[in-house]
């Protein structure tokens, strides 16, 4: 029996990463038969409904952390903010194992985000070898429509990937650091991976179309009884430049742009396409936040804006110096078992941690099986 020994997951680490740094601590000389013999088929963990949810068992015995650990190394979090309720349960029970999938655009929108060249930012490669002494595929580097570092500036390099012996980004012979200065590519790589690490729930088409009408109608792109989707293609076009709008939406021709901006904005099918939303959202309303909150007060009416005060600042750093304590006690005392034994014994905590500090929680388990 060949043992499966999956590292901890680096932040915004693909699925096909881990599996590639995962393979190499196996017995096993083929990546395709390694993936087989943990999945059921071969996969290298970029397509559709390959039982993802197999690898968890590897990442944490306590199936709820192992998901949520599972879930930060996939690109359906960057979809799900306009997927509806019934497609994001379609998409799960995919990375279960389930075939059937409906009409909602998600195979599509799933197909566009994993598209083969792989990108890779040559100075993140250089950054993380010296620090782990290897580099990590990244999600954020992967996502449609993106061609530059968010962080780096740096032009991402197209590779195609090795399907028998899989290679990491500092492997491969191109390594050539080009700065970019195009502000809408480095505007769009950092809007894309603040949509993908927000990770909003799903949404009924219909709240979608209401709120983006609703702030039209508001901002005055009204053309009785309808909304004039040409008057906001004429916006869009001011707000970037032709090159990159023919890059994102394949034409720069405005009755096309108008098109396509009634095709997001009434969220028809072809709607799930975020750099699409991303780009509508701007101009409509500045920020995603913005957006996201409009569909919170849309989805529930009665909801009133939350304001902290002190007292509530207060409470909530009382609540993370609990729930860490916890955490560390019994990780000193279960080791690996930690969150199993949270998850009988502290469910509060355990679903605290789960939600709000993850990644610090995985970081402070490595340390301790170092020591
Ligand atoms: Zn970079």
């Amino acid at each position: 029996m060949h043992p499966f020994n999956f590292p901890q997951p680096e932040l915004d680490e693909t699925l096909h990463s881990l599996l590639i740094r995962a393979h190499r601590l196996s017995g096993f000389s083929n990546f395709r038969t390694f993936t087989e013999a943990i999945l059921g088929r071969p996969s290298d963990g970029r397509g559709w409904s390959w039982r993802y949810k197999k690898v968890g068992r590897y990442l944490d015995s306590c199936k709820i952390t192992a998901w949520a650990i599972l879930q930060g190394t996939l690109l359906l979090p960057y979809l799900m903010p306009f997927m509806s309720p019934e497609a994001a349960r379609l998409g799960q029970n995919r990375l279960d194992g389930g075939h059937l999938t409906g009409d909602d655009g998600v195979l599509p929108a799933w197909h566009i985000n994993n598209s083969r060249p792989l990108r890779y930012c040559p100075l993140c490669a250089r950054q993380q070898q010296k620090r782990l002494g290897i580099s990590v595929w990244l999600r954020s580097h992967q996502l449609d429509g993106v061609n530059v570092c968010w962080r780096h500036a740096v032009s991402l390099v197209d590779v195609t990937q090795h399907r028998i012996s899989p290679l990491l980004p500092h492997e491969f012979p191109n390594q050539t650091i080009r700065y970019e200065f195009n502000k809408f590519d480095l505007w769009l790589a950092k809007q894309t991976r603040v949509l993908l690490q927000t990770s909003h729930g799903p949404t009924s088409s219909e709240i979608i179309k209401t709120t983006y009408r609703a702030q039209a109608a508001r901002l005055g792109y009204k053309k009785t009884p309808s909304i004039d989707y040409f008057l906001i293609a004429s916006h869009l076009l001011k707000r970037f430049d032709r090159r990159f709008i023919e890059r994102i939406f394949g034409s720069s021709d405005i009755e096309r742009v108008t098109k396509m901006v009634h095709r997001t904005i009434t969220a028809s099918t072809i709607g799930i396409r975020p750099t699409n939303h991303i780009l509508c959202i701007e101009v409509l309303f500045g920020e995603q936040h913005n957006f996201f909150l409009a569909i919170r007060k849309h989805t529930d009416k009665d909801s009133v804006e939350e304001k902290k005060t002190p007292e509530d600042q207060r409470n909530q750093l009382a609540t993370t110096l609990i729930h860490k304590k916890i955490f560390l006690e019994v990780l000193a005392t279960h080791r690996r078992e930690v969150m199993s034994e949270l998850n009988r014994n502290f469910p509060l905590t355990h679903q605290w941690i789960v939600t709000h500090a993850l990644h610090w929680s995985r970081r402070r388990l490595s340390n301790a099986s170092l020591n």
